[in-house]
């Protein structure tokens, strides 16, 4: 599939980071293609984390990514509303343990009012048991962050880059860069796919993003996939967890959290373990064990609960301490690297801050008018309705009153919309993503044929 079109822009990567930069440039005068390895969006890091949308208050203070995460958290909350991305503002509260971490707190008020966030309040222990009875014994003092919600990870990827093809970007799925051969007026990517060109190119690759930056010449940064697991409990478990529970951070990172999922289960997680093996997304007994004995003692009426899943993610961790992102102009290149644990929050931030960096190497970003308006996206939360729960529409179309997955309450409706919509799923996994189909306590247990079925129906399509 080799093209003679020379895009403005090629965007490398469709997670989150690469979907937001495609959809904010596609809404200027510059022509954008974006290049995805895998077959669907939204299929690497950006699918596998603990989905919270950060206020920013824990950040280093006075560095890129404090500053991209409050600006993200502002706009990917203003952007969820306008279309419908699922968000709950459930409120976090810190715990501390010891009196060593009591002690921290203050200081952890203080580096929020730095960051611009000025909601924190100290708590003391009667407070912190009135707002959450199911915490174990030994809890000294709490910070709270009512800032700090839960969001869908799979419906913010999904949203941006529905949002980028409506307003003319290219996407090109199953397309590995292998190389790039930098010209005088443009640079051909060679992709598993063919040649892609484009006058420039925007490395968003996440754990691949120190290799294709090598294929420009550099040597600046090395990615280190660190592995995050997580164990999810049974729905059972939700009214125990009204807020997310955060472990006061040290040096040795922001420790085990106990969060409500958007989808209305529990999890806690994630581990924090430098890898090799950029694919090593599987869980592991080490993993959890730490997790089962942390768990138990955050919370122990939690394991009278069910785990019915486990998964993990993997960071793109780097050996510098922000996000590196960097202009080449002579090669008309801009690297977007490092974007570790925030990127959910910060990506439509890190897009608003690449844009500034085009305009300043003499790309006009000007927006473009008669801009499409953004895609209302299929609610897969429990926050707002449900098509199931929705007398008239299910009166109006019985599709949405065929349930094919019982525990999560999937219809049959929503199934055919994911196929019908403007990039619809490559497979089982990306069905899950767009519907929660299969994600239930019974895993595809009872509905899994049906569902590879209407998965062969649809991509048959
Ligand atoms: C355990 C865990 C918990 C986290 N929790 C949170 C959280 O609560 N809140 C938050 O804001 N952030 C969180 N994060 C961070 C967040 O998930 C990431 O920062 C974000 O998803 C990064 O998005 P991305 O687009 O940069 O990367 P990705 O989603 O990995 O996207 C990069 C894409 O580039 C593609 N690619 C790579 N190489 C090539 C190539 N050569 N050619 C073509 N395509 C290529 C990949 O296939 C991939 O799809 C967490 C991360 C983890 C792992």
């Amino acid at each position: 599939m080799s093209s003679d079109v020379t895009a403005d822009v090629v965007v490398v990567g469709a997670g989150i980071v690469g979907c937001a930069i495609a959809r904010a440039l596609a809404g200027t005068h510059l022509t954008v293609t974006l290049v995805e390895a895998r077959d669907d969006v939204g299929d690497g890091t950006s699918k596998a984390n603990t989905a919270l949308l950060h206020t920013g208050f824990d950040a280093t203070p006075d560095t890129l990514e404090s500053r991209l995460v409050a600006r993200g958290y502002d706009l990917l909350g203003a952007y969820a509303e306008q279309t419908g991305i699922p968000v709950e503002r459930t409120g976090a509260m810190l715990v501390a343990w010891t009196e060593e971490e009591a002690d921290a707190l203050p200081g952890l008020m203080v580096k929020a009012e730095r960051n611009g966030y000025r909601d924190c309040g100290l708590v003391q222990t009667e407070e912190i048991y009135r707002r959450v009875p199911d915490l174990g014994p030994g809890a000294l003092a709490g910070l709270t962050v009512p800032g700090e919600s839960i969001i869908c990870t799979w419906t913010t990827n999904l949203a941006l880059a529905t949002d980028a093809v409506a307003r003319g970007a290219i996407l090109l799925r199953g397309a590995r860069v292998t190389g790039a051969t930098v010209g005088p007026e443009h640079t051909t990517l060679h992709t598993t796919r063919g040649d892609v060109r484009g006058r420039w190119v925007i490395n968003a690759a996440g754990l691949g993003a120190d290799l294709l930056d090598a294929e420009f010449g550099h040597q600046r940064f090395t990615v280190t996939p660190r592995r995050g697991e997580l164990l999810v409990f049974d729905k059972l478990a939700r009214p125990m967890v009204p807020v997310i529970v955060l472990a006061v951070p040290s040096s040795r990172g922001k420790g085990v959290l106990v969060s409500p999922t958007i989808y209305g289960n529990v999890m806690v997680g994630p581990t924090s373990e430098n890898l090799t093996d950029r694919t090593a997304t599987g869980t592991s007994e080490s993993g959890f064990e730490f997790l089962v004995s942390k768990g138990r003692a955050l919370m122990p009426a939690l394991f009278d609960e069910e785990i019915t899943a486990t998964y993990a993610g993997l960071r793109a961790a780097s050996d510098h301490d922000d996000y590196l992102i960097d202009v080449d102009a002579a090669a008309r290149y801009l690297l977007v690297g490092g974007i570790r644990s925030t990127g959910l929050t910060s990506g439509m931030a890190v897009a608003e801050y690449v844009t500034g960096l085009l305009a300043e190497a003499g790309v006009d970003v000007t927006e473009r008018d008669g801009l499409p308006p953004p895609p209302r996206m299929p609610n897969i939360g429990e926050v707002g309705v449900r098509p199931y729960q929705d007398a008239e529409r299910v009166a109006d179309d019985p599709e949405y009153g065929r349930i094919v997955c019982f525990c999560e309450r999937v219809s049959a409706g929503e199934i055919r919309d994911a196929f019908a919509s403007p990039i619809p799923p490559a497979d089982l996994d990306g069905l899950r993503r767009r519907t929660r189909v299969m994600n239930g306590r019974c895993q595809g247990f009872y509905c899994g044929a049906h569902t590879a079925q209407l998965l062969a129906a649809g991509t048959a399509r």
